[in-house]
C-alpha cells in the first residue's frame, strides 16, 4: 500500500495511472476502521483496479467539538487492516492540507429537505460539513466508483446530492454497501470502541428495535410502532433522538403503509455519552 499525505502528489500520481487502469475505487472514511469499511475495500477491490482509502477526522462535519475530541484515532491498526485487504492507496491528509483556508464553509450546499430532517435536525451543520470534505476529496481522488456504508442512510442520499450538484453523476457511480454487524447485531461502527462494558451490552437493543418494527408492520400502524419502539429503548435506559419510519426515497415520514413506496426505519440515539444510529429497510 502506498501512502500520501499530500493532496496535489496523490492527484498528479492517480493522474499518471489512469492511463494504465481502467478503474479507481474510493472509500472515505475517518479511520478507527473495523469490518465494515474493510467490507467497503474488498466491495471496492471486486470491481476497480486501483481502490484509494482516506482516513480524515473531519472536524467541520462535528456540531459537538467534545464528540470531535474524543472520535477514536487507531492508525496503526488501520494501516495494518488495509494492508491485509490489500488496500492499493491510503490518504491520509492533515486538517492543514484539506482546509488551508481554515475552515469556515466558502459555499452552503443546497440539501433541500434532507438537511433538517434526522440527523439534520439533530445535527446542525453536520452535512454541510459532509459536503465541504466529501467535494474536495472527490476532487482530489476523482474516482470512478465512489463506496458507501448504508449504516450512514442519511449521509448516502446526501452525497448522491452532491455529486448530482457538482454535474459528477455520469462520472462517479455511488455503490452503497450493506451495514456490517457484530454477532449480536449491534451495527459496527467506529464509535462502538468507546462503549464501557455496560453500555455494550445494551446497544444491541437498537437493532432489535429495528426488527421488532419490521416483524410488527402488518399489524401495527408506523406511528404506533415508533412510539413503542422509543418507549422501549427509553425503559432499557437510551436517550432517543429519533426513530423515524420514512420514504427511503425522500426520507419524509410515512404516516401509513404503503407497499408501493419505499420504507425504512431510521434511529439515533444515546446509550449515555455515545450517539448510535442505525436503519433497517423495511420493503
Ligand atoms: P466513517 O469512518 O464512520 O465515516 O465511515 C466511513 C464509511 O464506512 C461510510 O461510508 C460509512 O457508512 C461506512 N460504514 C461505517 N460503518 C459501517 C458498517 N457497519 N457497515 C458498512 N459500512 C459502514
Amino acid at each position: 500500500m502506498i501512502l500520501f499525505k499530500n493532496s496535489v502528489t496523490l492527484k498528479n500520481w492517480l493522474f499518471d495511472q489512469r492511463k494504465k487502469v481502467r478503474k479507481i475505487g474510493f472509500v472515505p472514511t475517518m479511520g478507527a476502521l473495523h469490518q465494515g469499511h474493510i467490507s467497503l475495500i474488498e466491495a471496492s477491490k471486486k470491481m476497480n483496479e486501483l481502490t484509494v482509502c482516506s482516513i480524515f477526522v473531519n472536524p467541520t462535519q462535528f456540531n459537538d467539538p467534545k464528540d470531535f475530541d474524543k472520535y477514536p484515532i487507531t492508525i496503526e491498526n488501520d494501516i495494518q487492516l488495509l494492508e491485509t485487504a490489500f488496500c492499493d492507496i491510503l490518504f491520509i491528509p492533515s486538517v492543514k492540507e484539506m482546509y488551508p483556508n481554515g475552515l469556515l464553509a466558502p459555499k452552503k450546499y443546497e440539501l433541500g429537505n434532507l438537511e433538517s430532517v434526522l440527523e439534520g435536525q439533530f445535527r446542525k451543520g453536520h452535512y454541510q460539513g459532509v459536503c465541504m470534505i466529501v467535494e474536495r476529496l472527490l476532487q482530489i481522488v476523482m474516482p470512478d466508483n465512489l463506496y458507501l456504508g448504508q449504516k450512514d442512510f442519511q449521509q448516502c442520499m446526501v452525497i448522491s446530492k452532491l455529486i448530482g450538484q457538482l454535474g459528477l453523476q455520469e462520472k462517479i457511480a455511488v455503490n452503497i454497501c450493506p451495514t456490517l454487524r457484530e454477532y449480536d447485531g449491534l451495527a459496527m461502527s467506529s464509535r462502538n470502541m468507546r462503549l464501557s462494558e455496560k453500555e455494550r451490552l445494551l446497544a444491541p437493543e437498537i437493532y432489535k428495535a429495528l426488527l421488532y418494527i419490521k416483524a410488527n408492520m402488518a399489524e401495527k400502524k408506523p406511528s404506533e410502532l415508533k412510539n413503542i419502539s422509543i418507549k422501549l429503548l427509553e425503559d432499557v435506559g437510551f436517550k432517543v433522538d429519533y426513530v423515524e419510519i420514512a420514504d427511503s426515497t425522500t426520507l419524509l415520514p410515512i404516516s401509513e403503509w404503503d407497499e408501493s413506496k419505499k420504507a425504512v426505519v431510521l434511529v439515533a440515539a444515546y446509550n449515555n455519552e455515545i450517539r448510535l444510529i442505525d436503519n433497517l429497510l423495511l420493503y
